[in-house]
């Protein structure tokens, strides 16, 4: 069902009324294309305070687009900025001239350790906010509150609050999220401390963990992912592969991949190289034969509640699975007091039942190789709780237990990762087929005011799933322009 009020407001008198009425402006969402691969314009890199990642960071950044010089926050705010125009003025032989607006800023607040640094923080991104690119991203830097330190603790949570509060306030598309390292390799961040070298190797080691993180949210390919905060493990990465074909020689299965989400996630993993095993069940077989044609993918016709669906499953792919989404899922909506059983026993079967049952067969059997990926499909009804959804409701948070308690065992005994998108309101038959008012408050009621595309689901996914994720574990993703439900 195409987004009418969306294409309203994009035009002269759609824009001129909705103001004049005070209603919301959502700005068409900038996503990866062939043609569009990157962010359209330089990353703006701050530090609040001091880190002793600002080198290796600023390596990272120049790998994923041009970069505007790092600059440490002082008095009068970062230097090198005209805060009467609000734009950044690049610095540099190599980078742009003229005054350039910042497509990302990354702001590293790795060191605020305590409530006095947070002044940092605002001298680092008030001057500049307003510089931001239309559709552009901001990434701030943290670390994981500590249990020992409650002033440390008070700091990073802080920024917490903060990147949700500015996600609301940046608008045009634009979005910001928290990214943060393990508090492990912070820890020996100290520029003082005499041992040099090691320092600099774990500052390496902790901006190569969040590389593939960095190129998700400093990219397109997270347009609808907004005010989200990131916690990676102290695992090492992985290697990072093509960069234009990360997933290559890597196979993945995708279940309910006839259509919706699931059909964009098959594509988005086969575009980057995978080898796709689609699975729906056998009455959506044309469909699901049409998906795979399309995509070179083999169609694995089979209901994921069957009993020996594991062991079909690891027949498909003799070589074993290197990617697993666990996408398939149905509503059977009903208020508990006029739920019969059945609906209920339907809705647990397809949506939990069968992601346990199938993960642990595939893995007992060995059927997943090291360095794999699961990722599992919850909703933010999961979290929020929705009217009428007790039973669906119940299945997507019990796919966020799974995935929290599955992925630290899960990298120890077999080197794989565990995680979960949590998608808001997607614009799928699913979705169309919700009454008209509750279909539109669902897609205006997120700070990108406009439901999000199944691709969007899918390019998370498939961050989750590149080889070089492997510090990316037990995290569930919400996708969901920051939904207000369950903010
Ligand atoms: P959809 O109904 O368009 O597609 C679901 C697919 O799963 C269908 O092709 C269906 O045939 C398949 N399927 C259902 N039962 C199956 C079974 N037993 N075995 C194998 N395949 C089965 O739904 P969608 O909107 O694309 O949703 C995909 C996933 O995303 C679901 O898990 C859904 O709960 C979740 N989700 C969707 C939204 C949204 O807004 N669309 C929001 C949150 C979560």
């Amino acid at each position: 069902m195409a987004d009418r009020y969306l294409h309203f407001t994009g035009t002269a008198p759609g824009r001129f009324l909705t103001r004049r009425l005070g209603l919301p402006q959502p700005a068409p969402l900038r996503r990866w294309t062939l043609e569009t691969p990157r962010l359209d314009g330089p990353l703006l890199h701050l530090t609040a305070g001091t880190s002793a990642l600002t080198e290796e960071l600023a390596k990272a950044l120049a790998a994923i687009g041009p970069t505007v010089d790092a600059r440490t926050t002082g008095p009068g705010g970062p230097t090198g900025v005209d805060p009467s125009v609000g734009t950044a003025r690049p610095t540099g032989a190599d980078r742009p001239t003229g005054t350039v607006r910042p497509a990302g800023i990354v702001l590293d607040a790795t060191g605020i350790a305590s409530a006095v640094g947070l002044a940092e923080v605002h001298a680092a991104l008030h001057p500049v906010v307003r510089s931001l690119a239309p559709g552009g991203r901001i990434v701030v830097l943290g670390t994981p509150p500590s249990s020992e330190d409650h002033h440390q603790a008070a700091a990073q949570q802080a920024l917490e609050g903060f990147v949700r509060s500015l996600a609301k306030e940046v608008g045009r598309g634009s979005t910001v999220q928290l990214l943060r390292l393990p508090a492990a390799g912070v820890a020996s961040f100290d520029t003082s401390a005499a041992d040099g070298p090691h320092t600099a190797a774990a500052s390496r080691t902790a901006v190569a963990r969040a590389g593939s993180t960095l190129r998700f949210l400093l990219s397109p390919r997270s347009a609808y992912v907004s005010g989200q905060v990131v916690e990676l493990t102290a695992a090492a990465p992985g290697p990072a592969g093509d960069p234009d074909a990360p997933l290559t020689g890597r196979t993945a299965l995708v279940t309910g991949a006839a259509r919706g989400i699931g059909a964009a996630i098959a594509s988005v993993l086969a575009r980057d190289g995978a080898q796709v095993i689609a699975l729906d069940v056998p009455r959506a077989g044309e469909e699901l034969v049409r998906t795979a044609d399309r995509l070179g993918a083999t169609a694995l016709p089979l209901d994921i509640t069957a009993p020996d669906a594991a062991a079909r499953i690891a027949d498909a792919a003799p070589d074993g699975l290197d990617i697993l989404v666990h996408n398939a899922g149905i509503t059977r909506d009903r208020r508990l007091a006029n739920m019969p059983a059945d609906r209920w026993a339907q809705v647990i079967e397809v949506n939990l039942n069968s992601v346990l049952r199938t993960t642990d067969a595939l893995l007992a059997a060995g059927a997943l190789n090291r360095g794999g990926r699961i990722v599992a499909t919850a909703s933010i009804a999961g979290i929020a709780g929705n009217n009428g959804q007790t039973n669906y409701a119940a299945g997507k948070a019990g796919i966020i237990g799974l995935v929290r308690s599955l992925g630290p065992r899960a990298a120890a005994e077999h080197g794989i990762t565990v995680n979960a998108v949590a998608p808001g309101f997607i614009e799928t038959r699913m979705t169309a087929a919700v009454p008209l008012a509750i279909r539109e408050a669902g897609r205006r009621m997120n700070s990108l005011a406009q439901g999000g595309l199944p691709v969007d689901v899918a390019e998370a996914v498939a961050w989750f799933a590149r080889p070089d994720s492997g510090a990316v574990n037990g995290q569930v993703l919400r996708v969901c322009g920051q939904s207000l439900l369950g903010a």
